[in-house]
């Protein structure tokens, strides 16, 4: 295996004297091929929207937003985020099963694109606010399909759940559009599952969500501007595993674009992706503290842990399956199984098990690979304290801090101290 020692050009030793660890470094140049392949590949008329769910680092976004992405965002921050990137508002989404009215009046005085209305409840709630000031929402009906599609780690459609409104419910109301008359219905929004890593699965779920939206159109009266298909596309993390064929992908998928383009030329084709755009850029590094053995275990304590790399402790698994992992820097020698261990005081705070790795010395990087989407966000950051790791951006061969390192002070400064106890000086 080829020796990981820098990003760029950058080694990964100066990054890590520079900005400390651990600590979350983001390839552009790898958003970037990730995204232009996806896009050269794709049918140019099927829009791509970047979920900040995965990874929302205002940087990260503006780097795609830069590429041509869209966004597609989930709160009040998420879409400042977007905003801040650069991204235009019409290109943005607002979506998300539990949106109140603050985030409604945002939606609605940054002029998103679109608010991916969850229930029928909340089309009251929007409805009513838009007509209150004297104008016309524009929405995404979010559907609950009846049926579902097997093969994503993580399967919506054809079940109960809090996201969308039931494929059956909408079919049983022609009067929709009549009932709320400050929304303009732009149209229909399904997302079927994540971690999909099947290109067949894919062709199958956009075909279906096309047939359904086509027929919603048609049973409850609105010029279907727009489809978003979902996405849910995977990247590979663990043995078995392997990457989606982007041209196979494209093979399957862009006949079914074309004929529904074809029969319906206005109308716009959305995709949106979290993981599949982030995830290869990210790699989580940390320094190794301390080496010991216990019972025959080789295990390293490491600086960085799961507090900001949940994802780490296993997706979707009962059984611990490790991410790419590597030594950064010279990594010649004996690979020997190791646990790498984090800093918290719970046993499951390992980043890897049985990982095979040289002989690891106090000082030495460790990187977690993969790991742009749901790392810190998506992770316990301020457990035991620890609090928000520094995130780096190396663009055109030079890093950039792109967020700070949480502090003590950070930490502490927004909690109160209640009158219990005298305080204590210092
Ligand atoms: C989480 C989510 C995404 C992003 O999912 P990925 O698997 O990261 O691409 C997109 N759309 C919706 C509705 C989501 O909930």
């Amino acid at each position: 295996m080829q020796t990981l020692d820098d990003v760029q050009g950058v080694p990964f030793i100066d990054l890590a004297d520079r900005f400390g660890t651990p600590l979350y470094v983001y390839d552009s140049a790898v958003l970037t091929a990730t995204y232009r392949r996806l896009r050269a590949a794709l049918n140019p008329g099927l829009e791509l929207l970047y979920s900040l769910k995965a990874n929302p680092n205002v940087s990260v976004c503006a780097v795609l937003g830069s590429l041509g992405a869209g966004a597609e965002v989930s709160s009040v921050t998420e879409l400042m985020t977007a905003r801040r990137a650069g991204i235009p508002a019409d290109r943005i989404l607002f979506l998300g099963p539990g949106k109140g009215a603050a985030e409604h009046r945002m939606c609605l005085d940054e002029g998103v694109g679109a608010v991916v209305v969850e229930s029928l409840a909340e089309m009251r709630l929007l409805d009513e606010l838009a007509r209150s000031r004297g104008t016309v929402a524009p929405v995404v009906l979010r559907v609950n399909p009846a049926f579902t599609v097997k093969g994503a780690r993580l399967t919506m459609g054809g079940r109960p759940r809090q996201f969308g409104i039931d494929e059956m419910e909408l079919m049983d109301r022609p009067g929709l559009l009549r009932d709320h008359p400050g929304l303009r219905i732009r149209g229909v929004h399904v997302y079927l599952g994540t971690r999909i890593l099947d290109e067949a699965l894919v062709v199958e779920n956009t075909t279906r969500i096309l047939d359904l939206a086509v027929r919603l159109a048609a049973r409850l009266g609105f010029p279907l501007e727009l489809v978003d298909v979902g996405g849910g596309l995977g990247v590979a993390y663990f043995d078995g595993e392997r990457d989606l064929d982007v041209d196979t992908l494209a093979a399957g998928l862009n006949p079914v674009l074309a004929a529904f383009r074809a029969d319906h030329p206005a109308t716009r084709l959305i995709m949106e992706l979290g993981r599949y755009l982030s995830a290869d850029a990210g790699i989580y590094v940390s320094r190794v503290l301390y080496t010991k053995t216990s019972m025959g275990a080789r295990f390293a304590v490491l600086d960085g842990g799961t507090h900001h790399h949940m994802a780490a402790v296993g997706i979707g698994s009962y059984v611990k399956r490790n991410f790419p992992i590597r030594k950064l820097g010279p990594d010649a020698g004996d690979h020997q199984p190791w646990q790498l261990a984090g800093p918290l005081c719970t046993p499951n705070d390992l980043l890897g098990k049985n990982v095979p790795l040289p002989e690891l010395r106090s000082g030495d990087l460790v990187g977690v690979l993969r790991s742009g989407a749901y790392g810190p966000t998506a992770s316990p950051v301020r457990f035991l304290s620890h609090g928000y790791p520094a995130e780096v951006l190396v663009h055109e061969g030079q890093p950039y801090l792109v967020r700070e390192r949480e502090r003590p002070e950070d930490l502490l400064d927004s909690q109160r101290l209640a009158p219990v106890v005298a305080p204590v000086a210092g």
